[in-house]
């Protein structure tokens, strides 16, 4: 069996699975060797159901004393139920679509159940639990057990099973690093890591293994990036863009003044554009600290230089929203300079038509989401690329935008915060420029964290708000019902929601599994204010500004990673009002609330996501990711900020006695291989 060869050759797997596998990117052996546990489990010791424990995951050691029943639901699920007893409780159980398990059951013994304690009018519920012999879990509850992503008719057990078996007739290469860095780090050897990573011992281990692979990931990541720099650094600037009288008589048109920290930037940026050399500059500003305008300005004195430039969006929602206000400003502006858009769900004509305007005009400001990019697109004339939240793109994706052009002028803006040594780190030899400001008219967001039982309180506050004439998000972690877990959905909440409502407020829904045609309506409605409230998943975390929105509502909040809900929080308080985020926390575990009442202390994104980190337990900690930056398999540019600042120690020693890798051809292999298998989150 090769690292190559396909998953087919590992027994036992046959065509059904290998289609499943191919759902989730699992291609190769490799692929199944790096296709990481998203967490891991320890089960708990048995213990009594009680009031304490509904809503956490818990096992249950009960007696079975009749068989388990068959039928058949309303909305035509099969269910399986059964009742257990221990002492003078009972607990509920059952399972959907799982019939096969009725002859696992033998009445009369005792089971163990492990799952998560619900209440129902007074009775303990479990639903869809794992069953085991006590035999079998007192052998399990000594392992660590690894936690996969899974899709429907893939079990983790197969997953396991798979990846056990692959380990076993495969060979892994551990010379992957110089040996001087091998021996100063003395990480844990290559191969070891990653069969730990998959089925550690202890997590004593795990976290051994974690620094090895952190530190690899992020000395490749930054070995090519070094290596590219070298190329792109150099380059002259081959244009002549100053700056235009006619962009500061914009600015003077602008309902708002610039702050003092967006002003700054764009001298940094007029500087960079008239320079010796091309630019390559990140602008990190927090969520809501007015990066689009900045842009803006820029790519008018690119326009007005002559030159085209080209911003790119990570969603369809965010281009079209810049699209909109871009061809605003532009009117507002008095000048004749086009706006083209291209996203991936236009009409060919459309594309065409775009692609005109584009091919006849010399100053044209183009806007798109990944499909700039694809298709054969070319632009002759582009003086300026722009990445809009770069964390959403890889690093390969914002190069070739700039290879659409001849060298043209980099900006790549993010709002993920991380300290300006990082930043200096990840993106080489990037300027740096902060806007730490935001806009003076800006009231602080109130945030708040309740429980269920103060549903209607703020069901009454989002009525309030929008009575005075605001709009409200809603986001829900589920999309529509699952059979697995509890957690509010898209789908079913906006019903209840409207009913709730008597139909009073109009509703919109939105999540990813729709249509981007269908998403750009949902987000139109609610941006011209023809919805009151916006029913989501977290796809409006991204960048999406309607300033009249002022109530950020978060169902299950106690589900989400703190910086995404830091996200989330800045689609609202863009405007002028008072705006307020609720937090909803369905978990009754005293380390939930902890963990949430964080958001109440800062606003500060990279201080938050720390924090989280540090009130994780130990299962919790592994697959946890801040942020989707550079979307690394293992590391985390937060959590593993030592093994970062390492890397980039040991790769610029390296560079310095070797900047070509001339004397280290197998460490260039091994980083070739390891570009072709980085995946990138869209
Ligand atoms: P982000 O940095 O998150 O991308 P945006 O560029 O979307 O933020 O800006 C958020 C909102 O603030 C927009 O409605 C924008 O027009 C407004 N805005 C930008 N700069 C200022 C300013 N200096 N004063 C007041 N409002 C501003
Ligand atoms: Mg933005």
């Amino acid at each position: 069996m090769e690292l190559l060869s396909p998953i087919d050759t590992i027994k036992g797997v046959g065509e059904k699975t290998t289609k499943l596998f191919n759902k989730l990117g699992v291609y190769t052996i490799e692929d199944i060797l790096l296709f990481f546990p998203r967490t891991y489990l320890i089960y708990p010791n048995p213990s009594k159901p009680d009031k304490d424990s509904v809503g956490s995951l818990i096992s249950v050691e009960g007696r079975l004393k009749t068989a388990p029943k068959v039928y058949r639901s309303r909305n035509h699920l099969d269910i399986l139920s059964a009742t257990i007893y221990q002492e003078n409780t009972s607990v509920d159980l059952v399972w959907f679509n799982s019939n096969y398990l009725k002859n696992s059951f033998e009445p009369g013994k005792v089971y163990i159940f492990y799952g998560r304690l619900q209440e129902d009018n007074g009775h303990f519920k479990m639903s869809q639990p794992l069953m085991f012999t006590p035999e079998k879990y007192m052998q399990l509850k000594e392992q660590i057990m690894p936690i996969y992503h899974l899709t429907k008719g893939l079990s983790n057990n197969l997953v396991l099973k798979c990846t056990k078996e692959a380990f076993e007739h495969c060979r892994l290469d551990d010379n992957r690093l110089p040996d001087e860095i091998e021996k100063k780090n003395a990480f844990m050897p290559y191969s070891q890591a990653l069969k730990t990573y998959h089925f550690p011992d202890s997590f004593d281990d795990l976290v051994k293994a974690r620094k090895r692979l952190a530190y690899e990931e992020m000395f490749f990541f930054i070995l090519n990036s070094r290596l590219q720099e070298n190329n792109i650094a150099s380059a002259p600037n081959n244009f002549s863009i100053t700056h235009h009288k006619e962009t500061d008589d914009f600015t003077n048109l602008l309902p708002f003044s610039l702050t003092g920290a967006q002003l700054k930037v764009l001298e940094e940026i007029k500087l960079d554009l008239s320079g010796e050399y091309v630019t390559q500059r990140l602008i990190q500003g927090d969520v809501g600290s007015g990066k689009t305008i900045v842009a803006f300005l820029a790519m008018l004195d690119v326009a007005l230089s002559g030159y085209q430039s080209a911003i790119m969006a990570p969603t369809e929602v965010l281009a079209k929203q810049h699209y909109k206000t871009f061809c605003e400003w532009i009117e507002l502006s008095g000048l004749d300079i086009p706006v083209a858009l291209f996203t991936g769900s236009m009409k060919a004509s459309e594309k065409k038509s775009m692609q005109r305007l584009v091919d006849e005009n010399d100053n044209c400001i183009i806007i798109g989401t990944h499909a700039l990019i694809s298709e054969g697109r070319e632009f002759y004339k582009l003086g300026l690329v722009i990445t809009d939240e770069q964390h959403r793109f890889g690093v390969q994706q914002r190069d070739k935008l700039s290879s659409k052009g001849n060298n043209p002028h980099i900006i790549v803006m993010s709002a993920t915060p991380i300290p300006r040594t990082l930043a200096m780190i990840l993106y080489g030899n990037m300027h740096v420029s902060a806007i730490k400001e935001l806009p003076a008219n800006r009231l602080p967001i109130k945030t708040c964290v309740i429980k269920e039982s103060m549903r209607n309180t703020a069901y009454k506050f989002v009525s309030d708000e929008i009575t005075k004439g605001h709009q409200v998000y809603i986001i829900c972690p589920l999309v529509e019902a699952s059979e697995t877990t509890e957690a509010q959905n898209v789908t079913d909440y906006s019903k209840k929601l409207d009913e709730y409502f008597k139909g009073k407020y109009k509703i919109g829904m939105l999540h990813g599994k729709m249509k981007p045609a269908e998403k750009n309506q949902v987000m139109d409605a609610f941006a011209n204010h023809e919805t009151d409230i916006l029913v989501s998943t977290t796809v409006v975390e991204v960048g999406v500004n309607v300033p009249n929105a002022t109530v950020m509502m978060i169902e299950n909040a106690n589900r989400f990673g703190l910086a995404a809900l830091h996200q989330l929080r800045g689609r609202v308080g863009r405007g002028e009002a008072q705006s307020y985020c609720i937090l909803m926390n369905s978990s009754s575990a005293d380390r939930e609330s902890e963990r949430l009442n964080i958001m109440l202390k800062s606003n500060d994104g990279f201080y938050i996501a720390k924090e989280d980190l540090k009130l994780r337990g130990p299962g919790d900690m592994f697959g946890v990711r801040q942020s989707g930056e550079f979307s690394f398999r293992v590391a985390d540019i937060y959590q593993d900020s030592d093994e970062l600042e390492l890397a980039s120690a040991d790769v610029d020693a390296l560079l310095k006695k070797d900047p070509d890798l001339e004397l280290n051809p197998k460490l260039r292999s091994t980083l070739n291989s390891f570009l072709a298998d980085q995946f990138y989150v869209l």
